[in-house]
């Protein structure tokens, strides 16, 4: 027996990455940031939570401010969300009336929400190499969402061919998650002027060590933003909380922390890079804060399950074309090491 409207008994809803206990795992599943905020952060959250009594600013103005400038975009351009997450949610509920399109290998909530929303989708496979064509979208219909760089395969796709595509679709709305791009690639997000039909999407959970704050955002011309805030404000007015707010502005007085921290990802990323080609890994050149890999000995599977038996929890998809590769957060350089240790063991038990 069940009280849930009949549409969405068949729902299959999105596999979040487990939490576990860090004093046991070294977590490399779930492409968070592996240090934790500024101290001024943490400081910032305490003082507004002596505030906790008072409902949070609809207009988020703490975040919005500082982030619009360095965005370099005006206020009425930027919409926050609690969690990018949320931001997709809302751009999936009500800009897909003519359906939407994207890769067969991306992020998954985009599947999750054309479902929730009864939205027509257009799935379109990535090459054989893992890179997406834009092209093979021209023939398609309504609204179109990418990861870039992609996730879980962490590629990146030029900026060119994304303006050619948005030049030539100015009546389709062309939504660019831009989740990594803070870990070396170029953002969209100047081109918001240029092109009424691009809505970028960015989040501080990936590169701003904020995952637990929920806190995400989109730059898009005045009236798309307009048009969301009608959404919005139709269910959730208050949807990011105080505490996120003062988390998200005090984060922002810290850019060269946060700007230190990415160089140092990005240095153990591509450390990691060389030492899993060492021991034989096929993988992409991602641009993300996580590695593709997989062995061309050992199983997908295999692999995930011998280094969660050693406390080591990576990310492995049990779909069609990715079922052999591993998703391997970028940790500190001393998780990344000990990865590697394992993995050499696991390698040399398998291949002798
Ligand atoms: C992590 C991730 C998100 C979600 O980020 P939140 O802001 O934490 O909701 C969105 N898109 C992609 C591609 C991601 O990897």
């Amino acid at each position: 027996m069940t009280f849930l409207n009949h549409k969405y008994q068949e729902l299959t809803p999105y596999t979040p990455g487990e939490q576990v206990d860090e004093q046991v795992y070294i977590k490399l599943n779930t492409n968070e940031n592996p240090y934790p905020p500024a101290p001024s952060v943490q400081q910032a959250v305490s003082e507004a939570a002596q505030k906790l009594n008072r409902y949070s600013d609809i207009a988020v103005e703490t975040v919005a401010k500082p982030l619009a400038h360095y965005l370099g975009v005006k206020q009425e351009q930027l919409f926050l969300g609690n969690g990018s997450d949320e931001v997709l949610s809302y751009l999936f509920q009500g800009f897909t009336e003519k359906g939407i399109a994207f890769p067969d290998v991306t992020y998954g909530f985009y599947q999750v929400y054309s479902n929730l929303y009864q939205v027509e989708t257009q799935i379109v496979p990535l090459k054989k190499d893992f890179s997406l064509e834009l092209s093979e979208y021209d023939e398609l219909k309504g609204t179109v969402i990418f990861a870039n760089p992609n996730a879980p395969t962490g590629i990146y796709l030029a900026q060119e061919e994304i303006c050619e595509f948005l030049t030539h679709h100015p009546d389709r709305l062309v939504v660019v998650d831009e989740a990594y791009t803070d870990f070396g690639s170029q953002s969209m997000v100047s081109l918001i002027d240029q092109y009424k039909n691009l809505f970028v999407v960015g989040t501080f959970s990936k590169s701003r060590q904020l995952a637990g704050a929920r806190l995400g955002f989109g730059v898009g011309n005045t009236e798309l933003i307009a048009d969301l805030n009608r959404l919005r404000f139709s269910l959730n007015p208050y949807n990011v909380n105080s505490l996120s707010q003062a988390a998200g502005g005090a984060v922002l007085q810290e850019q060269a922390y946060v700007d230190q921290k990415i160089q140092e990802t990005i240095r153990v990323r591509e450390w990691s890079k060389k030492e899993l080609a060492r021991l034989g890994f096929e993988q992409t050149d991602s641009q993300g804060n996580f590695l593709f890999a997989k062995h061309p000995k050992v199983a997908g599977e295999k692999l995930f399950t011998s280094l969660r038996e050693n406390n080591i929890l990576v990310r492995w998809f049990d779909q069609p074309r990715i079922k052999e590769y591993l998703r391997i957060t970028v940790g500190t350089q001393e998780q990344m090491e000990r990865l590697i240790n394992v993995l050499t063991t696991i390698i040399e038990e398998v291949t002798v």
